[in-house]
């Protein structure tokens, strides 16, 4: 691993984004994987309108934030000007903010609890449209973080399907901060591949390289792009 992204990073935000991009790019191939295959999500939270502005002027239309009503602050104009902003909610979400969360959200990697795929479920039905969605897997079985633990993730992932008729496009995890993180993209990718999944969220600033060597399909990179967090 680099150890020049644990710097603060440096350059205008269209080099660093066009530095994130030809490292997901090198780390790809040295893997025998087509860089195409994987999508940046550039992580805006804390960053306001006009970072997220430039990074668009900058080529960049998938975005990635935690909260719901963050994003309601920021996003909707830009969608209007930009139709093709794709926009993703990867923080935790709350059954009352599910409405709001799918009138907004394109996709949704945070699914992990059956009152949720229940709440998510009802607002298809209500709305005629669902945004993607990621099931999020706590591969650390931390307690304090949300996700489904993976020896529950089969089980879920068949209730999400039969029970609610959602479909799931893939898996989501965020290592423990402490842990090698390839142990934890290998696992997700393991249950990724038992449960038929073909799309893999992971990897941040500080190991999206591994995680492309690993196999993700979206990777979630907020520092190493807009800069640190306040
Ligand atoms: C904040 C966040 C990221 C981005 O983290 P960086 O270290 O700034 O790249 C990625 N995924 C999730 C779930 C986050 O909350």
């Amino acid at each position: 691993m680099t150890t020049d992204l644990a710097a603060p990073p440096s350059g205008s935000l269209a080099q660093r984004l066009g530095h994130v991009q030809a490292t997901i790019a090198k780390a790809a191939r040295r893997v025998g994987r087509a860089p195409a295959e994987i999508a940046l999500v550039a992580v805006s939270k804390t960053h306001d309108a006009g970072a997220v502005a430039a990074a668009i002027a900058a080529g960049q239309w998938r975005f990635g934030e935690n909260r719901v009503q963050e994003a309601e602050a920021k996003f909707p104009a830009l969608k209007q000007a930009h139709q093709a902003l794709d926009l993703h909610l990867i923080g935790p979400l709350q059954t009352n903010k599910v409405k709001d969360a799918c009138a907004l959200f394109d996709v949704i990697q945070t699914l992990d609890r059956e009152r949720l795929a229940r709440a998510l479920a009802d607002q298809g039905a209500r709305s005629g449209r669902l945004p993607r969605l990621y099931v999020q897997v706590n591969t650390g079985e931390e307690p304090q973080k949300a996700g489904c633990l993976p020896r529950d993730t089969g089980r879920f992932l068949t209730l999400c399907r039969t029970d609610y008729g959602l479909a799931v496009e893939g898996l989501m995890c965020i290592p423990p901060v402490d842990q090698e993180p390839a142990l934890h993209f290998a696992l997700l990718r393991q249950l990724a591949r038992d449960n038929g999944l073909a799309g893999l969220s992971m990897g941040m600033s500080h190991d999206y390289e591994r995680a492309v060597e690993f196999g993700a399909t979206l990777v979630r990179v907020g520092t190493a792009i807009f800069g640190r967090r306040a």
